[in-house]
């Protein structure tokens, strides 16, 4: 199916699929080839050339959703973000990023980018001044990745395009904790979308895998670079991956909803400092997020109060995973000073306002009657035990 008028859940369901002209069949055939013919064809396909047909019919369904002409799909979602970061960045060039980025981002620019002769410059907050004040004569790409992990900051996404085609620079987004659900930064005039499609667009934890979706003549200078760095994803993901996104609205929004109304309950319990979720009115960015986002998402964070023992609170847990990565339908929490920021010292964890009780959780989709159910059992169990 083609034609840009579709419903989002249409695209989901339908767009990008193989035609199964063979059976017939109501969803796609995988094809797992790795050898195709080179005589009399129009196109030479090689997993690696990022061309089979269930790559290029998935690819489709991406491009449509971010309001793209075009777009790649990757081995990780790293694979996607290193790949297109490194095709616009030369020696010589300079790239803005904001210092809260996710884990793996901020890694591959500290570790690896002086190898290349690449320079990089970080903004301690998200305003257009601290961006505005970075840019050198060769900057060629501002990067950002909003909401934030895992305060749920929100970067206006209006002013960095705007900011960026003043001076003639490439805009790149790591739109994963959004989803294309919830943001299509395309209608802001940024130019390439990345996504971890390991998290909402995979969906069920389950499989990883990355996308960049962008202009066609973006898409080919990332393609340039994508065939020779090897970064493909294997065609039976593919094929997953293909399956899980026809519900992924379906997931996002019970997500959403779920998030508020846990977001709600959370910011009344007797036991929670603080709530960070920008569909709160208490949020900084909560007007910001209302703007450029259509939903809030699935992910928030808490701060439980002092008293109790994080440890023994994510022990008491019954029903909700404590674990690593997010965006599956079932609910897990984490604590960034004990995962993502545990390398970070004390003061800067601090000065961070990541504190010890900071706990980021990923709403599922299971009742939200029986997720706060979970939650309420935890705090009293431990509120109990520090009172022994
Ligand atoms: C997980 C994640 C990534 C990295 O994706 P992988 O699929 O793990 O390589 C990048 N950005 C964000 C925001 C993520 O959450």
């Amino acid at each position: 199916m083609k034609s840009g008028k579709l419903g989002i859940n249409t695209i989901c369901t339908h767009v990008g699929e193989v035609e199964d002209k063979q059976f017939k069949g109501a969803v796609s055939p995988l094809y797992m080839s790795s050898s195709y013919a080179y005589e009399d064809v129009d196109v030479k396909r090689y997993p690696r050339y990022f061309n089979t047909p269930n790559q290029e019919a998935l690819c489709k369904k991406i491009a449509m959703l971010e309001k793209s002409e075009s777009a790649l799909i990757f081995g990780s979602g790293m694979a996607a973000v290193s790949t297109t970061m490194l095709a616009f960045l030369h020696k010589g060039d300079h790239v803005v990023l904001p210092q809260t980025l996710y884990g793996g981002t901020y890694n591959f620019v500290v570790e690896e980018f002086h190898k290349f002769g690449i320079e990089y410059s970080f903004t301690e907050g998200f305003s257009e001044a601290e961006f505005s004040e970075k840019i050198k004569k060769n900057t060629k790409v501002i990067f950002v990745e909003t909401p934030s992990n895992p305060l749920m900051r929100i970067t206006d996404l209006e002013m960095i395009s705007k900011l960026a085609k003043q001076h003639g620079i490439i805009t790149m987004i790591d739109n994963t904790f959004a989803s294309p659900v919830n943001q299509t930064p395309a209608d802001f005039g940024i130019d390439i979308m990345i996504h971890s499609a390991t998290k909402y667009m995979g969906g069920h934890s389950d499989i990883l895998a990355g996308a960049v979706a962008a202009s066609e003549e973006h898409i080919k200078i990332i393609w340039n670079l994508a065939k020779n760095l090897g970064g493909s994803l294997s065609d039976y993901t593919v094929w997953l991956l293909e399956r899980s996104m026809k519900t992924m609205v379906l997931r996002v929004k019970a997500q959403n909803k779920n998030a508020k109304k846990l977001a709600r309950w959370l910011e009344k319990h007797p036991l929670v400092e603080k709530v960070y979720y920008p569909r709160l009115k208490s949020h900084p960015d909560h007007e910001l997020a209302k703007r450029q986002m259509s939903g809030y998402t699935g992910m928030l964070s808490f701060e439980i109060n002092e008293s109790l023992n994080v440890g023994d609170f994510l022990k008491a847990l019954k029903m909700i995973k404590p674990s690593m990565s997010l965006a599956g339908v079932e609910s897990t929490i984490l604590s960034p000073a004990k995962t993502s920021h545990a390398l970070l010292s004390a003061e800067e964890r601090k000065r961070q306002n990541i504190s010890d009780g900071l706990l980021r959780f990923s709403v599922g989709i299971e009742e939200v009657e029986d997720i706060i159910s979970d939650l309420e059992g935890a705090f009293q169990k431990v509120s109990k035990m520090e009172k022994i």
